[in-house]
């Protein structure tokens, strides 16, 4: 069996990643699976454990980075994000195409170590409209959302890293570009 595609999808706090990510998941033809990620910070209301992320303590996620569980891992506005390995191979070995939604730095880490993973970064179209969306979000103290904003600022000077970027100016019309580039990339690992 073939093994499947890495696909690593990046893009500011707030963007809206995940409603254009929704957009496209279920998508049978592209038999995706997403890569739930070890994270130190809180559980966000409605978010569940083992589906948005596996949540864990500084020690336990420390430990399994020294172990090498983590295929990367980020410091992000003071907590710590991290994929495990196990969870990107059991998804890729069974044929299935795995979905990594992280940052910058883990994206670099991601290039070292697998060059041929399809790297997409989303924009928002405007500042302006990032920082409404992130207010918008309404779940965390002004410092907070200053922080993010300016971490989205020197993000989006590093979209040069990925292979594509797309605007999140329509989250269906995002999904559809995103669709077509996996099918396509699809296509050509079939042809090898
Ligand atoms: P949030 O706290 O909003 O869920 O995520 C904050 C940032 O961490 C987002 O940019 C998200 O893409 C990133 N992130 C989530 N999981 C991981 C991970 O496993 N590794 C890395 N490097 N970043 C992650």
């Amino acid at each position: 069996m073939e093994k499947g595609l890495l696909i690593v999808i990046s893009g500011p706090s707030g963007v809206g990643k995940g409603t254009v990510i929704k957009n496209f998941i279920d998508d049978p033809e592209l038999k995706l699976a997403f890569s739930v990620s070890m994270t130190t910070r809180e559980k966000r209301a409605g978010e569940e454990e083992g589906v948005n992320y596996y949540y864990v303590s500084k020690e336990e996620f420390l430990k399994a980075r020294e172990n090498g569980e983590l295929l990367e891992s980020a410091e992000f506005v003071g907590n710590y994000y991290g994929t495990p390995v196990k969870e990107v191979e059991r998804i890729r070995n069974a044929g299935k195409n795995v979905l990594l939604e992280i940052e910058v730095q883990g994206c670099r880490q991601v290039r070292e170590k697998v060059p041929d993973a399809i790297t997409i970064f989303i924009i928002p179209p405007s500042m302006e409209e990032l920082e409404k969306r992130i207010r918008g979000r309404n779940t965390e103290p002004e410092e907070i959302v200053q922080e993010r904003l300016a971490k989205a600022a020197r993000e989006l000077e590093m979209t040069n890293q990925y292979k594509y970027v797309i605007c999140n100016d329509d989250a269906e019309l995002a999904a559809d570009i995103i669709r077509l580039i996996i099918k396509r990339q699809m296509e050509l690992a079939n042809r090898k």
